[in-house]
Parts: C-alpha cells; structure tokens; sequence
C-alpha cells in the first residue's frame, strides 16, 4: 500500500517537470468543457491552463468564488492577519469616471514566476502545463516567495489544521496559493470558483487551454481586449482579465 505522503510527492514529482497603475495590496454558464486530457495522461507543455475573468460580470457584492474556494480546499474562511485566503476579492475605482470594478485575485500561475526563481529547495515549482505549486514536503517555510511574489498571492499556514481535505494536504508551517484547483483539473474537472460563479448566475470566470486557439478562452482573448494585472512586470500570468 503506497503512504499518502509517498503518493503525494510521486504526483508532485510527475508535474514538476513541468490595468496600469493598480494597487494590488491592502450569460452563458462558462463550464466549458474543461479539457480533454485523461486523468491517466502525463502533464504536458502542450497545454497551458488559465483563467480569464471578466470584471464585467463580477459584482462587488458576490463572494461565492471565495467561499467555493475555501470549501474546496479546506481554508478556514476567516479573514484575518494570517489566515490563507487563496482567492480575494479587490474593489476598485477609477478616480476620473468613478467606475467601480470588483476583481478577483489569486494567484496568477506566471509563466515566468518569481517565486519559483527565488525558492532555495525547489518547492516552489511550475508544471509543464503552466500550474504553480508548492511542494510542501520541501518547502522550509522561509517565505522568501511570499516576498517575492507581486500579487501578494502566497501565505505560510501558521495555524494547526485538522480535518483537511484528503484531495488537498497541506501543511503547517509551509507556504500555499492558488493551486488552480490542481486535483481537480487533474480529474478533467473546473475549479471551484469557476464552477461557482456560474451556479451563481455570473459566469464571469472562464477556465481553459490558453495554448488551444479553438478553446472559450483563447477565443475570447483573441476576440476581445483583455489585460494582465501589472502587465509591466513581464510575468506573462496565466490569469487575464477582461473590463479593466
Ligand atoms: Fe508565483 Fe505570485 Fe506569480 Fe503565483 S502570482 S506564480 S505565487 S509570483
Ligand atoms: Fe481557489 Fe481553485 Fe479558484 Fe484557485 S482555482 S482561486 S484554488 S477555487
């Protein structure tokens, strides 16, 4: 019988091959299908899996990604100093049309990540098909790609978990983000807050190949105007937004 810790490093170690000026800080139900890949298929370069979410649709009242999100992966939900949240929510205003924008953010899966980049173990990776994650029987805790990371999208888990999700382990003392709903995927499924969204009528995030030209989400980059948050860093994100 294969310990879960075992099993869990085997599945990392298969993957790990693999708006101007914002402040981050301080109709059609969208379930396109996911993707074609088998569960038993290996990750692949091919693929590049991303989000885009159209501000649009996104009302400043709405948390059910959020909540999708803590319940999926077992987060607490509390918003404190130290909690994890892997997916908030921003409100912002432009100060000459005083248009008002709710922005969902997580963590933006970069092609090019910092966190990666500064990670002294290697347990801050990205797979083949553009997912960042974090090994966290590697991870020491140091928090340098907490620092690092721009979008503030990383947290250290400081308190003591129980009754966690067998298909999200996670870890005390060791940092996480945004899997991108990694099992999930995996299983040829949406994440939970793109799931969510459109069981709660807004459909405003997308999930697909970013690689695909005939998947929703390439179309709709390709068909309308669509920004990357801090787009100046160069991290080319795997999140895009749309109404920005
Ligand atoms: Fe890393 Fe932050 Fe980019 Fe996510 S958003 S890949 S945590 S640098
Ligand atoms: Fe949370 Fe999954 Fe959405 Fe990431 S993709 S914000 S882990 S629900």
């Amino acid at each position: 019988m294969t310990c879960p810790d075992k099993a869990r490093r085997q599945f990392l170690a298969i993957g790990a091959g693999a708006a101007a000026c914002l402040t981050i800080a301080p109709g059609v139900l969208l379930f396109t299908p996911a993707h074609s890949r088998s569960p038993a298929e290996p990750v692949t370069g091919k693929v590049r899996w991303g989000l885009l979410i159209d501000t649009n649709k996104c009302t400043t009242d709405c948390e059910a990604c959020v909540a999708a999100c803590n319940e999926e992966n077992g987060l607490s939900g509390k918003v404190t100093e130290t909690a994890a949240q892997w997916i908030r929510k921003i409100d912002l205003k432009d100060s000459r049309t005083g248009r008002r924008v709710s922005l969902p953010m997580m963590c933006q899966h970069c092609a090019e990540p910092p966190c990666v980049d500064v990670c002294p173990t290697g347990a801050s990776f990205k797979r083949a098909d553009g997912i960042v994650l974090v090994d966290k029987h590697i991870c020491i805790g140091c928090r340098y790609c907490m620092m690092a990371c721009p979008y503030k999208a990383r947290s250290l888990v400081h308190e003591n978990l129980t009754d966690q999700k067998p298909d999200v382990p996670r870890g005390k003392g060791t940092v996480e983000s945004c899997t991108l709903c990694v099992h999930r995927v995996d299983r040829g499924e949406t994440p939970a807050c793109v799931e969510a969204c459109g069981a709660a009528g807004h459909g405003a995030i997308v999930f697909g190949d970013l690689n695909d030209p005939m998947s929703e989400i390439a179309k709709r980059i390709a068909q309308y105007q669509t920004t990357q948050v801090r787009a100046d860093f160069g991290l080319n994100t795997g999140v895009r937004y749309q109404g920005l």
